[in-house]
């Protein structure tokens, strides 16, 4: 196998297991709310888990359980007061719900700024899978 074959099996398998990472956070994240909207509290027929800091701003946080929060469709990305309207009414309505986890927020998005890209190995990727279905199993 040539060395541009190696890279490209490499991107392959990472790219396998960070959909099966999405798949585990996102069951993680609706376990841990028994699947209830953390802003409303209704429990729709399809939860959302939400990232609060966002995928497109890198990994490093992308798989992070207290990254996820589950949300219904209206608060996730549906109505004016979704986490992605773009407006201050979702942030408000979570830091007065959740201080502490929003102090949370704050803090990991000043240190996904500060700390850059994260390239992660499949063995990294395998503890973080591994983290997720023990969170999973512990909440079950
Ligand atoms: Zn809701």
């Amino acid at each position: 196998m040539t060395p541009a074959q190696k890279r490209q099996k490499r991107k392959k398998a990472l790219s396998r297991k960070g959909g099966i990472l999405d798949k585990t956070w996102s069951r993680a994240v609706i376990v841990a709310a028994d699947g209830c909207c953390a802003i409303c509290g209704i429990r729709p027929d399809r939860p959302n888990p939400h990232h609060l800091i966002r995928k497109s701003r890198g990994k490093r946080f992308r798989w992070v359980f207290d990254n996820g929060v589950c949300l219904c469709f209206t608060h996730h990305t549906g109505g004016a007061e979704a986490a992605h309207a773009g407006g201050l009414a979702f942030a408000e309505a979570f830091q007065e719900k959740y201080p502490e986890r929003a102090a949370w927020y704050s803090q990991a998005n000043r240190d996904n700024k500060v700390l850059g890209p994260w390239k992660p190995s499949l063995e990294e990727l395998e503890e973080i899978r591994k983290e997720l279905e023990e969170i999973i199993e512990d909440l079950s």
